[in-house]
């Protein structure tokens, strides 16, 4: 397509009419979102202005608390919602008030939603049927798309004959086989059980690099958006609090509950500013040149090559250090003693007071 030749539309915001003009070269961005807010009705919208840009190719975590409006701005992307405010744009093109099947979007959804009555072929096969595809054509197309999920073998199997991890990977190639621009999945892994989550998520992550089209992920799972996500969007409270590469997000939180949220740090306030301090870089023990902070041993939690220690301190803040074994096991602490915790200030990163969660 080209971009040259798209007309921006009305209801785009100025600079976004500038950038999609400043466009040239294929798209830009996989899927956008222009100032989106969602209302169900009076009172405090369900997703409250946003904006978003997920490059080409990306694996995008939408992570955020139970009810921070995740599951809406996803279904806003698919269009099974109408937006109140804002515009959305699918390879830089804006499909605000498309029709979900003229959006490039394929939605997977949790309950898998299989036809009870067809087999695994024949499901995947389905959405190419109603478009009028020939059997053997379409037939043709569903086997290797249930090859790529690794689901070949059980082509005949009726879904009532599949495990539930199995019917996954057959609604997966469903949503695959419309060839989407983007794919977006709403919680995938929550109903499997934790060692099938693992592999799954490994399985999502490879596919997604095969096709390289974008997937946007909903989770509340800090550990599924640190391992899948190429960008991690942490929502709270209908706001996106940071967007950005999950290495920056994990090393540089924008405020406190980013870092709370996605674990790992521990969020220190002082007279003048709040910081955050990873977990791993906190130590027992007072140092020269290094910051500290006093309390009582609250928790000790055994994790094998690591061990976390929790400190109450004599505010009441919990504070978190992550050990080695072995350095554990040479200071030997124990609940109920107190101890100091240091770190080096050079660990420290500065958050942002106006946003703190
Ligand atoms: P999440 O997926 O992050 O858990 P949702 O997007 O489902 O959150 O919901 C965000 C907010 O919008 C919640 O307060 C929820 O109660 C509200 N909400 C979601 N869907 C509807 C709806 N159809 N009607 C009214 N309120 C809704
Ligand atoms: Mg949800």
């Amino acid at each position: 397509m080209n971009l040259s030749q798209l007309k921006p539309k009305a209801a785009l915001p100025e600079p976004e009419k500038t950038h999609l003009k400043q466009a040239t070269q294929g798209h830009r961005f996989d899927a956008e979102l222009v100032a989106v807010t969602k209302s169900y009705g009076p009172g405090a919208p369900a997703v409250d202005d946003i904006s978003l840009r997920i490059p080409r190719g990306s694996y995008c975590c939408l992570l955020g608390p139970s009810g921070c409006g995740k599951s809406t701005t996803l279904r806003m992307l698919a269009g099974h919602e109408d937006v109140t405010e804002g515009a959305i744009l699918i390879h830089d093109e804006e499909v605000t008030h498309k029709l979900p099947v003229d959006r490039g979007t394929s939605m997977m959804f949790q309950d898998y939603a299989l036809f009870p009555h067809l087999s695994s072929l024949d499901n995947v096969a389905f959405s190419l049927k109603v478009r009028g595809v020939a059997t053997t054509e379409r037939r043709k197309q569903a086997r290797a798309y249930l090859e790529l999920v690794q689901m070949d073998h059980l082509a005949d199997r009726l879904p009532n004959q599949l495990s539930g991890g199995q019917q996954q990977r057959v609604a997966l190639a469903r949503s695959l086989i419309t060839r989407p621009k983007v794919l977006l999945l709403d919680e995938p892994l929550s109903a499997l059980d934790p060692f099938l989550r693992i592999k799954m998520r490994s399985e999502l992550k490879r596919i997604q690099k095969e096709l390289g089209i974008s997937f946007i992920h909903v989770t509340h799972s800090q550990d599924e958006a640190l391992a899948l996500s190429d960008m991690i969007v942490v929502m709270n409270d209908a706001k996106i609090m940071q967007a950005a590469p999950v290495r920056e997000v994990f090393e540089t939180p924008t405020n406190a509950f980013v870092a709370r949220f996605l674990g790992g740090q521990n969020v220190l306030t002082s007279d003048t500013h709040q910081v955050s301090v990873r977990t791993d870089r906190c130590r027992l023990g007072r140092s020269p040149g290094m910051r500290s902070l006093e309390g009582q041993i609250a928790m000790i939690e055994y994790q094998g090559n690591l061990v976390r220690i929790t400190l109450q301190t004599t505010l009441g803040d919990e504070m978190t250090v992550l050990q080695s074994d072995t350095e554990y096991f040479a200071q030997n602490p124990q609940i109920g003693d107190t101890a100091v915790m240091s770190w080096h200030p050079s660990d420290e990163h500065v958050l942002d007071p106006m946003q703190a969660g």
